[in-house]
């Protein structure tokens, strides 16, 4: 199966609206309008690479922010000077195997993966397509004296959109031969080289962000999407790790005066392991030892703490809330009760939510197997967590 990457263009310099601050990175129902576009990308099942194009002096920042947030992008680069030597930079960034490539605008924010997968799929016929809306307004030319020269015929009018895809080939092609074209979407270019395009029926709420209104508007769209659609989802998460002499015992990030401390890569929390396995697992997003494998030199002697709130933000990236926790830690010894509480401000503070939130728990094993034995200790949580339940989302039956 050939596979399809994704350029998500964000090098737009735009900072008429919001006071210094980049379109592409102004908040949007509680993150940057850019996250939501990527977000798309993420659940579209065809796109296994993403590369997104941003201003060079956010290169360095994105890398740091994204990649943790959105396992597909496989890159960052710096944009060029106008949007199509940016896309342009962009193709030049995708693995050899990407043979199919779809385009979007980094300030689309509710694209969706839905629409993605149907310009893909038009693409995989045509060669190339884009996403457009019929034309409800009459459209008129007007001249630099502002006034007007004539009148559109409205029939076969379209706005065009993102995402547009294509066959790469032909993409790079168009690209190669239209240097001196200056087209302002990439659909300019393939035609430009006689190249058919089909239009699929994109979304009037696929808004692109240019003004002040726009995101007043997507805001509420937003707000809409996280009232009506959010349904309580159950995560369980499960630790052990083994007691050794001379290792420091972190419980819940507390440190807790014991002879013995547990063993393992990182600071070896099995509270906040069993916390963030739970999270994983409410998003069906796999495991730990997939997001930080005890490979990486990384997470040696790790600040699971830390490691909580990458996993929060991971959740949060998709549209994910965390309601509550709820957690059991096993332990012969020592006697954990003194430190539940401060164990409990330390996870919510790590995830964002309140301490009201998050419930901890400890007891014995009487005596049996290896926690009764003072061998290891364990820990088990489960979580509630609210998920949307979008048109292409994360409960669409096509999106893994
Ligand atoms: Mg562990």
């Amino acid at each position: 199966m050939s596979h399809a990457a994704a350029i998500v263009v964000a090098a737009g310099r735009g900072m008429r609206m919001g006071g210094g601050v980049k379109k592409q990175f102004r908040p949007l129902g509680g993150r940057p309008v850019l996250h939501w576009s990527l977000e798309a990308m993420e659940q579209a099942p065809s796109v296994e690479e993403v590369v997104v194009v941003a201003g060079e002096e956010d290169v360095d920042r994105l890398r740091r922010e994204v990649s943790p947030l959105f396992a597909k992008v496989t890159a960052v680069v710096a944009g060029g000077a106008t949007r199509q030597e940016s896309v342009a930079r962009g193709l030049r960034a995708l693995t050899p195997s990407a043979r199919w490539v779809v385009v979007h605008d980094g300030v689309r924010p509710m694209a969706g993966a839905a629409l993605v997968e149907r310009v893909l799929e038009a693409a995989r016929k045509h060669g190339a397509a884009t996403a457009a809306v019929p034309v409800a307004d009459t459209i008129k030319r007007v001249d630099a004296g502002g006034r007007v020269e004539r009148t559109l015929e409205r029939d076969g009018l379209w706005a065009v959109q993102t995402p547009q895809a294509f066959a790469r080939d032909v993409l790079e092609r168009a690209h190669a031969e239209g240097g001196s074209l200056r087209a302002t979407d990439d659909c300019g270019l393939v035609e430009a080289i006689g190249h058919p395009v089909a239009v699929v029926p994109g979304s009037p709420r696929n808004l692109k962000v240019t003004t002040e209104e726009d995101l007043e508007i997507l805001e509420s769209l937003v707000r809409r999407r996280a009232e009506g659609a959010a349904v309580p989802v159950t995560g369980f998460g499960l630790d052990v790790h083994r007691l050794e002499a001379g290792r420091p015992l972190v419980l819940g990030g507390v440190t807790i005066p014991f002879p013995k401390g547990l063993a393992g890569h990182s600071d070896a929390d099995v509270l906040a392991h069993a916390v963030m396995d739970a999270l994983l697992g409410a998003c069906a997003l796999g495991d730990i030892g997939q997001h930080f494998p005890d490979s990486d030199p990384a997470y040696r002697g790790a600040d699971s703490l830390q490691l909580l709130t990458q996993v929060s933000q991971l959740l949060t990236a998709r549209g994910a809330r965390i309601v509550h926790v709820d957690a059991f830690v096993s332990a012969e010894a020592p006697r954990l009760r003194p430190y539940l509480d401060a164990m409990r401000a330390n996870l919510a503070r790590a995830m964002g939510i309140g301490v009201q939130q998050v419930s901890v728990k400890a007891g014995t094993a009487e005596g049996l197997g290896p926690v009764g034995r003072g061998e290891a200790i364990e820990a088990r949580a489960v979580v509630t967590v609210l998920r949307h339940v979008a048109p292409g989302g994360l409960f669409s039956p096509a999106s893994s």
